[in-house]
């Protein structure tokens, strides 16, 4: 069983807080879904080919700056040369791009998840963050989207904004809640030094919010999102009841992954670990060098290591880790020190051991310093 994910690297304008690898370019785009369909064509008698692709996921960039007809002839491609059992196909839109059109030709083509930015719907914050569209228009895609009857979808929202109160915050929630999404990411703002806000962070023309103010946002989302029936099911990911996403949660599981297009990353399990490795973030160098070459940053992943971040990601979810899973598929037990950490923070109320001892989940308070968590126990992991 395997997910792919395609980088679509191209976007209107850049967002003030985004590092993902993008450029505004439109005229490579032809070039580069041609550039794409003979990537997955090389890969039609590696490794890939002898698995079950079970989702796929168009992220970007904007994958919505697409047509249809490019779409659909990367989708053909990937038939071709995969086995696809396609439970979740998913392609990220951008407000601006949706029309009644678009989504109907996404539905026959085969997508059955859209996933839209929305981010805010205050005119201000969407200025701030430099998003090219209004909150009009994100109020008129999340209307097509239900009326065109998408079998599921997912609405980004960013929390955890300079100057943003809870109140305006609450405002933003409880305007998607109208739209009664199945599944929304919400993400505090993460501020990233090679950025337009990156900058103004470090020139200090921008604060960015208190720890206390974080967590009052966090709390928020989750009490408006849980009263919607929307449960939280990883630190930044809410749905209904079965409308999980199962590509990123298969990220999370460790299920291998296959990465195409520049700076798409791909995990493979080997015989000792498994492999990670990047396609290099630049599109001129995709377009013109052979499929071998764009790959960079390879990385041979021990259990060890594979465990760890394991803990890292299944400590974030809902459905925590399984001490008998880290020892069948990793090889890893919790030292001594480990266990009595973890009962330390039990008795805190951050940590839940199920009766058995086999089930380990951070419960909301835990969730809310789930890294901080992750990287105390493996520290004491360490010998
Ligand atoms: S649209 Fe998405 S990928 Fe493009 S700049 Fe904005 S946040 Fe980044």
């Amino acid at each position: 069983m395997a997910g792919i994910y395609i980088h679509v690297p191209f976007c209107k304008q850049a967002c003030s807080y985004c590092n993902f690898y993008f450029m505004t370019r439109n005229e490579l785009r032809q070039p580069f879904v041609d550039a794409l369909i003979s990537e997955i064509q090389s890969h039609g008698e590696g490794p890939f080919s002898d698995e079950t692709v079970e989702t796929i996921y168009f992220g970007g960039g904007t994958p919505s700056l697409l047509t249809p007809g490019q779409l659909e002839s990367i989708l053909s491609a990937l038939h071709t040369a995969f086995d696809l059992s396609s439970k979740e196909t998913t392609i990220e839109l951008n407000p601006d791009d949706v029309s009644e059109r678009y989504l109907q030709s996404l539905k026959t083509l085969g997508f059955n998840r859209v996933s839209m930015g929305v981010q805010s719907f205050d005119p201000d914050l969407l200025a701030f963050m430099n998003r090219s569209h209004t909150a009009e228009e994100a109020e008129i895609a999340l209307s097509l989207i239900q009326s065109t009857g998408f079998p599921c979808y997912t609405a980004d929202v960013i929390f955890g904004n300079p100057g943003q109160s809870v109140e305006d915050l609450e405002r933003d929630i409880d305007r998607l809640l109208r739209f009664d999404p199945p599944h929304v990411s919400a993400y505090s703002l993460t501020i990233e030094p090679n950025t337009r806000l990156g900058k103004q962070v470090e020139l200090g023309r921008i604060e960015p919010p208190q720890d206390d103010e974080l967590e009052k946002h966090f709390d928020l989302v989750e009490e408006r999102l849980r009263e919607a029936g929307l449960n939280r099911y990883e630190v930044s990911n809410f749905a209904r009841p079965g409308r999980e996403a199962v590509h990123n949660s298969n990220y999370w599981k460790h299920v291998n992954y296959l990465g195409l297009g520049p700076s798409a990353h791909s995990l493979l399990w080997t015989q000792n670990g498994a492999r990670r490795w990047r396609n290099r973030p630049d599109v001129k160098f995709y377009l013109d060098r052979s499929w071998h070459e764009v790959k960079e940053e390879v990385e041979e992943l021990n259990l060890d290591t594979l465990a760890e971040e394991r803990l890292m990601l299944g400590l974030r979810t809902i459905a925590g880790i399984s001490v008998e899973q880290m020892a069948s598929r990793y090889g890893y037990s919790f030292t001594p020190q480990q266990w009595e950490w973890l009962r330390l923070q039990s008795a805190r109320g951050c940590v839940s051991i199920s009766g058995d001892g086999d089930s380990i989940t951070l419960t909301g308070a835990g969730l809310k310093i789930a890294d901080y968590i992750a990287l105390e126990l493996i520290s004491r992991g360490e010998s």
